[in-house]
């Protein structure tokens, strides 16, 4: 890894340990080069081939490649009938692609409350209080890769008829009583965004055992026709219907071929991801830090390491501690309910233990190419910074 790689240009910082890291070497260089010489670049066999290695490796019957994975909680939403006049609950403590892929509808989000410091996934206490009649869906999203209660939110979903869909960007790998995340609901969805667990830079994958959504979202993702490009391409097809209002979300070889490489990898680097985790909580079980997912439901994909800081401190100077030690950190997340356009659109809503640890958290570096030297950097400028603050 080359530090300059992370020089950021805005601040002049140059991170010894940066947030995240790209598991990348010849592979990917080797995967993308075949896809040049190839001459076919948009959608074709080798994301058909990617789609297929990612559903074995889910364990799911179909697998549908986006460009990203806002697109594919878009689609599983579409696919689902959500629309105008529905409701979908989604947690607050999430990215905002989480809550806005349901509004692309014209359906509206309901917020659901966390579990506690001890567990950031949605409660599924608090998706009981926010069904109303208008409910259609349950969006879960498991924070940092770790399961949300997933027999507990299927129960509510079968007691008041409402699907499912799984916002597991952070979950590539991750599993719950043995059953991949992504597989437990009626849609799963995953993020290839750059910092992910698998990276293809943009790229996103949706997953069910549901013929009838993988269908609709398979047309839907190009622009409701009936024949692809590819198809005609190979002499398969002369012209086409367009039989829905569809978009153009379609990934391209060169970032699919990205995804087979990524693939091979993931095992290993979520594994690496576990050990890592497992250090820090070694090392920082006596700071005065809240560390989240201590007891947590199976197995993890690891994809962040959240920390919350003591009651009353002040994060900003935690945060600049850190990054004085070369260090860059990030927060996960600013509430989405808090957003200007979500307090304009809802006005003032009360999630009163998503708003009590949101001023607290502090996401620490975390990569499989992160060395040993790199973790005990981390955790000597975390232990110096809490007590000189
Ligand atoms: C990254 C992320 C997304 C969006 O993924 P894109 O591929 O960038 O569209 C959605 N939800 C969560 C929780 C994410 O972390």
């Amino acid at each position: 890894m080359s530090e300059s790689a992370h020089s950021n240009e805005t601040s002049g910082v140059v991170w010894r340990v940066p947030l995240a890291d790209l598991n990348y070497g010849p592979e990917e260089e080797e995967a993308v080069r075949q896809v040049v010489h190839s001459r076919w670049l948009t959608m074709g066999s080798i994301t058909r081939e990617f789609e297929r290695a990612f559903a074995d490796f889910i364990g799911v019957p179909h697998a549908v490649a986006l460009s990203n994975a806002t697109e594919a909680l878009h689609l599983a939403c579409l696919a689902l009938g959500i629309g105008p006049g529905d409701e979908v609950i989604v947690p607050s403590l999430s990215f905002v692609a989480t809550a806005n892929a349901v509004l692309y509808t014209g359906a509206d989000v309901r917020f659901a409350d966390i579990v506690g410091p001890h567990d950031l996934t949605m409660d599924p206490a608090s998706v009981v209080e926010q069904i109303t009649p208008r409910t259609r869906a349950i969006m879960v999203m498991h924070y940092g890769g770790y399961a949300c209660d997933m027999p507990a939110i299927l129960e509510i979903a079968r007691q008041h008829d409402l699907a499912i869909i799984e916002d597991a960007a952070h979950a590539p790998g991750a599993t719950l009583d043995g059953k991949a995340l992504g597989t437990w609901g009626d849609a799963g969805c995953f993020s290839f965004f750059s910092n992910k667990n698998l990276s293809t830079g943009e790229g996103g994958m949706l997953v069910t055992a549901r013929s009838d959504v993988a269908e609709t979202v398979r047309t839907l993702r190009s622009h409701g026709m009936t024949s692809l490009t590819w198809d005609r391409h190979r002499g398969h097809a002369y012209s086409y219907d367009v039989v829905e209002l569809g978009y153009n979300y379609r990934i391209d070889e060169i970032r699919s071929a990205l995804g087979l490489a990524q693939l091979r990898k993931l095992p290993a680097g979520n594994e690496r991801r576990r050990l890592i985790s497992r250090r820090y909580r070694e090392a920082l079980a006596d700071t005065g830090l809240a560390l989240p997912f201590a007891q947590a439901r199976g197995e993890s994909a690891c994809h962040i390491f959240p920390v919350l800081l003591p009651e009353g401190r002040d994060r900003l100077a935690f945060i600049d501690a850190l990054r004085n030690d070369g260090i860059q950190t990030s927060i996960h997340y600013p509430p989405i309910h808090q957003f200007s356009y979500y307090r304009r659109r809802y006005g003032t809503i009360s999630l009163p233990r998503t708003e009590a640890i949101a001023g607290r958290e502090v996401t620490l570096p975390l990569f499989p190419t992160m060395s040993d030297d790199m973790i005990a950097l981390v955790v000597d400028s975390v232990r110096r910074a809490l007590t000189h603050m």
